[in-house]
């Protein structure tokens, strides 16, 4: 069974209402990154932090998937399929994609700043005073600019073993996470879907399709579905 891996980005679920980070109107136009989503931001206000984090987590919770994300789960009937996303929703779970990483963490998991073993399922807001049962606070289960990316190198390994790569909805410009879509097989066919112009250098056996990914992955979909790739 040949492997296809997906890499999505914000753009993936923009289309579930959910704002991405770089475009215009993007989350970072309202907020800045300094002040809600490094550790330095943590230190110094933490109840700000949370705040940003628990409007993130209100709105996906009122989210639901798009095409997109289920014309990613229809490609598991004849391919083995790992989704590799940068998102912190959860939508291409709730889509029913059975094999998703997430390199950047889960909006709905909070752990304790202490053991980050320690994990806990989040439904409502956090607060300052939510405490693990190591007694220590609670931080929302994302990476923050200049943290390390945990998931990296499994992330690595999985799009390595690509016999079909996707890209979608991401601008490539968050690093290290964007670097990872260079690992992949030169003789793997690799697909970008955003409907910005992307630039990702020369990149071997690679169509680049200029559109949403609510109507172009369910072509490509059905496209992988009925020919023999
Ligand atoms: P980004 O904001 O840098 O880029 C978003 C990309 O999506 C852009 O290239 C844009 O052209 C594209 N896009 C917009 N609408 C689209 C659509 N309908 N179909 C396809 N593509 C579309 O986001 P990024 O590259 O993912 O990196 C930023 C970081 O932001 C990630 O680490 C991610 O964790 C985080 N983030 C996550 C969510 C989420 O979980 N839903 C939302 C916002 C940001």
């Amino acid at each position: 069974m040949k492997r296809i891996v997906v890499f999505s980005g914000a753009g993936m679920s923009a289309e579930s209402g959910l704002k991405t980070f770089r475009d215009s109107g993007g989350l970072w136009e309202e907020y800045d990154i300094h002040e809600v989503a490094t550790p330095e931001a943590w230190e110094i206000n933490p109840e700000l932090v949370l705040d940003f984090y628990n409007q993130r987590r209100e709105q996906v919770l009122q989210s639901k998937p798009n095409a997109a994300h289920h014309a990613i789960v229809a490609l598991e009937k004849k391919f083995d399929v790992v989704v590799v996303t940068q998102n912190i929703d959860n939508l291409h779970e709730l889509a029913g994609s059975t094999n998703v990483i997430h390199l950047h963490g889960e909006i709905l998991k909070a752990r304790s700043v202490k053991n980050s073993d320690k994990l806990y399922n989040v439904n409502g807001p956090l607060s300052i005073h939510d405490r693990a049962d190591d007694g220590s606070p609670l931080r929302p289960h994302v990476v923050w600019f200049g943290e390390d990316v945990p998931m990296y190198e499994l992330g690595k390994t999985i799009i390595q073993s690509a016999d079909i790569l996707i890209i979608v909805g991401t601008s490539l410009n968050v690093f290290p996470a964007a670097g990872l879509v260079l690992h992949a097989k030169e003789e793997s066919r690799k697909i970008l879907i955003d409907p910005n112009e992307i630039s990702i250098g020369s990149f071997p056996n690679l169509i680049k399709v200029q559109e949403k990914a609510g109507s172009a992955l369910p072509r490509a979909v059905n496209d992988l579905l009925s020919n023999n790739h």
